[in-house]
């Protein structure tokens, strides 16, 4: 048989509260909010191993939504909890560096898979900007990348310099002739 926490007393922030729908939304803004409340109580600790110990299916238990309790409860899944109880991803991805971010913290682990992502992202944008027989954001993009810039990026570049040249020099002539015309 389950023994019963203490916060199913009716004393906890979730119980009390005038919006307790927010501890069984699904609604990610939901969740967020009710996590919040739930950082402060003083039962969250209790309340999530509550709820990974007897698998809830469902809402935010002790800070935990219910995707977090998931994760930590699969053993294929590399997720864990740090100091705070706050489910944290591997090391290397994405969301492991928006979380070092979030929380001030420094990993170099992180800052160099973000750089590698950062990279990636650049040479992607980069073969794109040469399907165009390059861009003039293809030149900073090479620049960018520590790389010199290639005669197609430099032509683009090139060509755009001499239409924003004719351009001002289009308005300039037009400036006198308006003001003539006034
Ligand atoms: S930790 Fe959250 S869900 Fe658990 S009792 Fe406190 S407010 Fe309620
Ligand atoms: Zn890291
Ligand atoms: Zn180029």
């Amino acid at each position: 048989m389950i023994e019963l926490p203490a916060f199913l007393d009716g004393t906890a922030t979730c119980a009390t509260t005038n919006t307790p729908d927010l501890w069984h939304s699904t609604l990610a803004v939901d969740e967020a909010r009710a996590a919040a409340h739930c950082r402060a109580c003083p039962l969250r600790q209790a309340c999530a191993d509550y709820a990974l110990t007897n698998g809830e299916q469902r809402g935010t238990w002790g800070g935990l939504r219910a995707k977090e309790r998931r994760r930590l409860l699969n053993p294929a899944d590399q997720s864990w909890l740090d100091e705070h109880d706050r489910v944290r991803r591997p090391c290397g991805s994405d969301a492991a560096y928006r979380a070092h971010r979030r929380y001030d913290e420094t990993c170099e682990v992180c800052e160099a898979a973000q750089a590698g992502r950062v990279e990636e992202q650049r040479r992607r944008l980069l073969e794109t900007a040469h399907a165009k027989g390059g861009t003039a954001n293809g030149a900073v993009l090479h620049r960018r990348l520590g790389e010199p810039v290639c005669v197609r990026c430099r032509a683009a570049v090139a060509r755009q310099s001499a239409a924003q040249r004719k351009a001002r020099m289009a308005r300039a002539q037009q400036g006198p002739a308006l003001a003539l015309a006034s």
